[in-house]
């Protein structure tokens, strides 16, 4: 497995196989590795001849009271399972971004409502890194979890509006056994916390059967004991909702 920490000699690995006519899935992830990421690399294990993953904690997608600075970075053991997992390479830049970097990837539409409620400057920051992990892992196909539905849904249209020449790959949300969907982040939870954030999962499932499912779920997810409302919002087909447990921000959706 190799890894690489530069735009540029990603660029060049990627071209010798595109070469040779091989096909290059990338796995953009920001690390801190589970079961979900993995599931996106298995993915797309069987779809190309080639699998990238990046691990890159990007700065721009971080408001300035968010946990850039604590966000968890167990490089080795992502490492670790990446090799597990058969992946060819791994980017994990030290930076992407110049120090008078001045360009910005910038969808308006998608973007607007949901996360971008809290998070307003979130997803200028993902499109233009995702566009940037694009430009250097030069994939023909590109994996993305649908626990972060409006991500999906925001990438989509990028590809779209700017004639990427990715295929964008939707993937199921992956859960742990008892519902809460797998992230990252799931580890700042104590056990009295995880216990109280399981409450968005069930009610969720809950309320995709209700009569009015939005109403319903913003309800019952502002009387639960320990979580603070952030939104409930239908988009897309999905029933969207993000909570606060303690300082902890989750998010989660399913199909209606
Ligand atoms: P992150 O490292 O949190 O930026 O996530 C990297 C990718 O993994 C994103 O496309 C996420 O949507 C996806 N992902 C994270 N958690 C899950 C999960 N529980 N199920 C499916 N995909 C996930």
């Amino acid at each position: 497995m190799k890894i690489i920490s530069t735009a540029r000699s990603m660029q060049q690995l990627s071209q010798s196989w595109r070469r040779k006519g091989e096909t290059i899935g990338l796995v953009p992830t920001m690390g801190a590795l589970h079961r979900g990421h993995i599931t996106l690399v298995e993915k797309a294990r069987r779809e190309n001849d080639r699998v990238i993953v990046s691990i890159y904690v990007n700065p721009t997608q971080f408001g300035p009271k968010e946990d850039f600075t604590k966000y968890p970075r167990p490089r080795q053991v992502d490492l670790a399972l990446c090799r597990a997992a058969g992946v060819d390479a791994v980017l994990c830049p030290a930076s992407l971004y110049p120090e008078d970097f001045s360009t910005w990837v910038e969808e308006v539409t998608v973007s607007k409502g949901r996360c971008a409620r809290t998070r307003p400057t979130h997803f200028r920051g993902v499109t233009t890194v995702v566009l940037k992990l694009f430009n250097a892992a030069l994939p023909d196909r590109a994996y993305f979890g649908r626990k972060d539905a409006q991500q999906v849904d925001v990438i989509t249209r990028m590809v779209r509006d700017l004639d990427v020449p990715v295929k964008i790959v939707p993937v199921n949300i992956v859960r742990d056994s008892d519902g809460l969907a797998l992230s990252s982040r799931n580890r700042y939870l104590s056990l009295e916390q995880r216990k109280q954030a399981l409450a968005l999962p069930r009610l969720l499932r809950q309320a995709v059967s209700q009569k009015q499912p939005e109403a319903w779920l913003r309800k019952a997810l502002s009387r639960a004991p320990g979580l603070k409302l952030d939104y409930v919002e239908l988009a897309n087909g999905r029933l969207c909702a993000a909570v606060y447990v303690g300082r902890t921000r989750l998010i989660d959706n399913r199909a209606v």
